[in-house]
């Protein structure tokens, strides 16, 4: 006997929602002319023999193209493949002594277990300035624009801000993130496109060994390069930073993570679980409308140190300048 005419609607059903999911998760060739994406790693020298790092490889509309990392501003910079000689060998010795690559080395370094705020959580050196992260998980609701209005107001040099972002928020929410990457380009914004994976797994109520990116079946790879073609599609720089969904992370996420030459970026200011910023914090809030007591306490604390940023006591910086040189 065959199958019945209602179990073939079942798997019609099936195969259409799979579909539809694939062409969802794979943006990657549908527009912005981005292929062949794949994770390398080439020291090689710059101007002035600067040591850089060769991170990404594709094609964009049809030339080779490379994303680059200055190893010692943490700077990237997408360059097409020719303006580079792999040739001139960087000997180990010297790019593993680099600002980025001890960086790299020392915030992947596996630890045994299920790991919590793993990464940089402060500034590695004395300073002035906290570093202000904010999550895009994604959300049903809107985002925060007067957390970002009330960023654009402070009296700081070039407003700083690192934008954790999600793909499926940036899929969900393109009027808003056109809105940010609108203030950006004007230079009201100057913002660090920190890697936060495309799906962002989560399911309520399974600990956190079996959930976010530890997942079963979640393919890390996929999850933090998906988002960067997603980013570079709308003419934005990933940065080498990754913060974890849920800041949970274990020894073989850490490993993909320094495979990938992403640093993890955690925070020892998450302001809406009542830690307050000290200097060289590296500050967490959520951006997309689910933590709004976060958000009341960012506010206010921009206003009870209204003084202090006036007067440059207190500043906002750019999270590669949270690492020493
Ligand atoms: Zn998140």
């Amino acid at each position: 006997m065959g199958p019945s005419r209602s179990s073939l609607k079942f798997w019609a059903v099936i195969a259409a929602l799979v579909t539809a999911s694939v062409l969802r998760c794979a943006p990657l060739e549908a527009n912005g002319g981005i292929l062949n994406y794949r994770a390398v790693f080439k020291p090689c020298y710059g101007a002035k023999d600067a040591v850089k790092i060769a991170l990404r490889e594709f094609e964009r509309n049809g030339s080779s193209r490379v994303l680059i990392v200055d190893t010692a501003s943490f700077q990237t910079e997408e360059v097409d493949a020719s303006t580079i000689d792999f040739n001139r060998e960087v000997e180990k010795k010297v790019w593993r002594k680099t600002p980025f690559a001890s960086a790299l080395y020392r915030y992947t370094a596996g630890r045994d277990g299920l790991i919590h705020n793993d990464g940089i959580i402060r500034a590695e050196a004395a300073t002035p300035g906290v570093f202000l992260t904010v999550d895009m998980c994604p959300s049903k609701r809107s985002f925060n624009r007067d957390l970002f209005a009330s960023t654009i107001a402070l009296p700081v040099k070039d407003r700083p801000i690192a934008i954790a972002v999600s793909g499926l928020w940036i899929e969900r929410h393109r009027d808003e993130f056109n809105w940010i990457v609108e203030e950006a380009r004007s230079n009201r914004l100057s913002v660090t496109w920190v890697n936060h994976s495309y799906s962002h797994p989560y399911r309520k109520g399974v600990p956190d060994e079996k959930n976010f990116l530890l997942s079963e079946g979640v393919d890390l790879d996929k999850e933090a390069l998906g988002l960067e073609v997603l980013l570079l599609e709308n003419g934005l720089l990933p940065s080498p930073f990754f913060r974890f969904p849920g800041l949970v992370s274990d020894r073989r996420a850490l490993e993909r993570l320094r495979a990938l030459s992403l640093i993890p970026v955690g925070a020892d200011a998450w302001l809406a679980k009542g830690r307050m910023p000290g200097p060289g914090s590296i500050i967490l809030v959520h951006g997309n409308g689910n933590e709004n007591r976060g958000i009341e306490k960012l506010i206010n604390f921009y206003e009870e140190k209204k003084e202090d940023f006036k007067e440059g006591r207190l500043t906002l910086k750019p999270l590669k300048d949270a690492f020493a040189r």
